[in-house]
């Protein structure tokens, strides 16, 4: 029997990241980004308003109030996307709208709430402090600044900064290619018409879901039946994919020859009994070049392993650096003992997993538990039936 951590090191030594490829800065939202990335032009390009209001020498405004106004004529109106044409001189000031670029001579804009419309002037209500509502070029982004470092998460607000400084594409880890190949003579395909004897084969399913998930690209190699020959025929089937899943046929049974076609087609082939319940039997080798991982056949745990291993492996290759799911402490709202089995319904039902010791076998109401969460938008602000 190996411990869960001891399994998952041996099976993140052998992942290594995936090469690089260019995408569209949308299609690069959520994956990891595999360069530097310079601004090569300042943001905002030019000093513009914060305010709409009137671009203004401070120093016309000295003393200006409500019952004192600064009275300043009006040259030139100054929409957003417009080049300014004037010049702001002593006593004069420029109607001037958010976003629009100031006018050379202006130091500082007074928001129109503080202004009051005259015959071709202005009144100014307030003093003006320098480079007030004024948003200086470069403010956000200097030209040559480094904004975005490899290895980072490419977030919304990542694809706003590469779209706002003009690079359309960009490069990233390529997402892996996961073939998954259900096994089992008791399987049919999901539109098979129903029969009482036979169970359908969900876990291809669940398990492709996982991998969209993960933001790789899952490769349904379908069902292999019980026998050397076909098993083969689709592990064949799946060597162009960069990492094999498989599910059934780990444990013990007469039928259960994955672990036999493994030992003579893979390399390094290593089958444990993990500490862990659900999820005991993982095989772990390499088919060729190609990290293989056999699962148990029973639905959850065929998808808390793929949690607990195949997760963390697929981030690797996708070159994240937290692998791991976020853990919460939680108290017990009931008395929990292990007990084996499982059904997939507790999965539905499920935002997360509680991860008890191994010698844990019961824990009393009222204990606190250690959670990884499975769903990252889980609020806790809710109450349960809302
Ligand atoms: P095994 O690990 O091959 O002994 O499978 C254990 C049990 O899991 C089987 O008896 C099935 O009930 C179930 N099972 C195996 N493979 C699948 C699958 N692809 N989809 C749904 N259930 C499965
Ligand atoms: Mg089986």
């Amino acid at each position: 029997m190996i411990r869960v951590e001891e399994a998952l090191e041996k099976i993140l030594a052998a992942i290594s990241p995936l090469g690089l490829e260019k995408v569209n800065i949308l299609d690069a939202l959520g994956r990891v980004i595999g360069e530097d990335v310079y601004a090569e032009r300042a943001i905002p390009p030019k000093d513009n308003s914060a305010m709409d209001g009137y671009a203004l020498r401070m120093g016309d405004t000295r003393g200006a109030s409500a019952d004192t106004p600064a009275m300043l004529e009006v040259v030139e109106e100054i929409p957003a996307g417009t080049i300014p044409e004037k010049r702001i001189g002593p006593g004069q000031a420029a109607r001037i709208m958010t976003g629009a670029p100031v006018p050379e001579g202006a130091d500082a804009v007074i928001r129109v709430e503080d202004t009051r419309k005259e015959d071709g002037q202005v009144a100014i209500l307030v003093e003006a402090k320098h480079g007030q509502d004024i948003r200086l070029a470069g403010e956000d982004v200097q030209p040559g600044e480094k904004v975005i470092s490899r290895g980072e998460l490419i977030r919304p607000a990542e694809v706003g900064m590469l779209a706002a400084l003009g690079r359309s594409f960009v490069s990233v880890n390529q997402r892996p290619l996961v073939a998954i190949v259900a096994t089992g003579d008791e399987l049919t395909d999901i539109d098979e018409a129903p029969s009482p004897w036979k169970i359908v084969n969900s876990n291809s399913f669940s398990l492709a879901a996982l991998v969209l998930d993960c933001g790789a690209v899952p490769l349904q190699i379908g069902i292999a039946r019980d026998r050397r020959e076909d098993l083969i025929a689709k592990f064949r089937a799946a060597i162009r994919a960069d990492l094999i899943v498989s599910s059934g046929g780990v444990s013990v049974g007469d039928y259960d020859l994955v672990k036999e076609v493994m030992k003579e087609e893979g390399n390094r082939m290593q089958f444990w009994r993990v500490a862990m319940k659900p999820g005991r039997p993982l095989a772990f080798g390499m088919l060729g070049k190609i990290p293989f991982i056999g699962l148990p056949g029973n639905p959850v745990s065929a998808m808390v392993s793929f949690e607990q291993f195949i997760r963390p492996a697929i981030l690797k290759m996708m070159g994240h650096v937290n692998l791991f799911r976020q853990t919460v402490q939680a108290r017990l709202g009931e008395n929990i003992s292990k007990k084996s089995g499982g059904i997939l319904k507790s999965m539905v039902r499920a935002n997360g997993l509680i991860i008890l010791p191994e010698e844990a076998t019961t824990v009393q109401a009222g204990g606190m538990v250690t959670v990884q969460l499975l769903d990252d938008s889980l609020d806790w602000t809710l109450e349960p039936d809302y």
